[in-house]
């Protein structure tokens, strides 16, 4: 059998992944010059909103961006560009228990406790899923290093062609494992983010049970502060906004506007009266002078 030491035949060692895969996902902005383009997706049925209504917030809320930039920043498209949907679930659906019991505080309980025992459910589907993970991710690892410890071997040896074959075949194997290892991770982190939503609107229900007679018609405004109302995503290239509730126009327009800062590139503010801040805590339609100084930096930052 031939041996040939030829040093293009050398293999690198793989990575091990880290024990707990999951991170957390970092939306980064298009550099683009011109007006970033948006469509309207889908608005569930469900919201009180027609698709008129829905497209009319849209557009007051790019209008509250490009006015302030003296230009045009967003523009509607027929295709492509940031997909807006509204996405009916646990949170509009709770909000909409709360508006509508007036006083029942039976009905209220009843909303709580399907709330927990469907929390309780999703937990502990996580949690098995998770071990499952991990253990997926431990036996990975391990082959991870026994691969290297041969790649190491035929390295030092001298790579023979049918070796090279082998090890190739192996490295390929375990790059295939390690994708879906990864979009199972990310998987995981999706559903750790709707189970840490749920937690807040069972709090909330939970804080309202007890103070019901005299916070009685507040609860639904510590509702919609509390949890996330909306969502812009960055994922393979491809952009989108998703509101999951609201209980006004003026809030509606305040969320929408904040996702289309994060697609213009900004961050959280820590003035509670921003667009920008981290909670929709007001009901006024202007920039603070925090929003514009962060408009600014993030229109400088793409040379417009
Ligand atoms: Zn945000």
């Amino acid at each position: 059998m031939e041996r040939t030491r030829r040093s293009s035949l050398a293999l690198l060692l793989l990575a091990v992944l880290p024990a707990l895969l999951a991170g957390f996902y970092r939306a980064q902005p298009a550099k683009v010059q011109g007006p970033l383009a948006y469509r309207l997706g889908a608005v569930d049925g469900r919201f009180a909103l027609s698709r008129a209504e829905a497209a009319d917030a849209v557009r007051a809320a790019t209008d509250l961006w490009s006015k302030a930039a003296g230009r045009e920043l967003f523009r509607e498209a027929g295709a492509g560009g940031i997909e807006v949907r509204f996405v009916y679930d646990y949170r509009q659906e709770a909000a909409d228990k709360l508006k509508g019991i007036s006083g029942n505080i039976s009905c209220t309980r009843g909303s709580y406790d399907a709330l927990k025992a469907r929390f309780e459910r999703e937990r502990e589907a996580f949690r098995q899923k998770d071990a499952e993970l991990q253990a997926d991710v431990r036996e990975y690892n391990r082959m991870v290093a026994a691969l290297n410890a041969d790649i190491a071997a035929a390295n030092r040896g001298g790579m023979t062609e049918e070796a090279h074959r082998r090890l190739t075949a192996s490295q390929e194997e375990l790059d295939g494992w390690q994708a879906e290892l990864d979009s199972r991770s990310r998987e995981q982190q999706d559903e750790a983010d709707n189970l840490n939503r749920l937690v807040v609107v069972i709090n909330g229900i939970a804080a309202s049970l007890n103070l019901e007679v005299i916070r009685y018609n507040r609860t639904g405004s510590v509702l919609a502060s509390e949890f996330s109302e909306g969502h812009y995503e960055r994922k393979n290239d491809r952009e989108s906004i998703t509101v999951y509730h609201f209980t006004s126009r003026e809030r509606l327009v305040r969320l929408l506007a904040h996702e289309f800062g994060h697609a213009l590139g900004l961050g959280h503010g820590s003035d509670p009266g921003s667009l920008m801040y981290r909670l929709n805590r007001s009901d006024s339609l202007s920039l603070t002078r925090e929003d514009l100084a962060a408009l600014k930096a993030a229109l400088r930052k793409r040379g417009l």
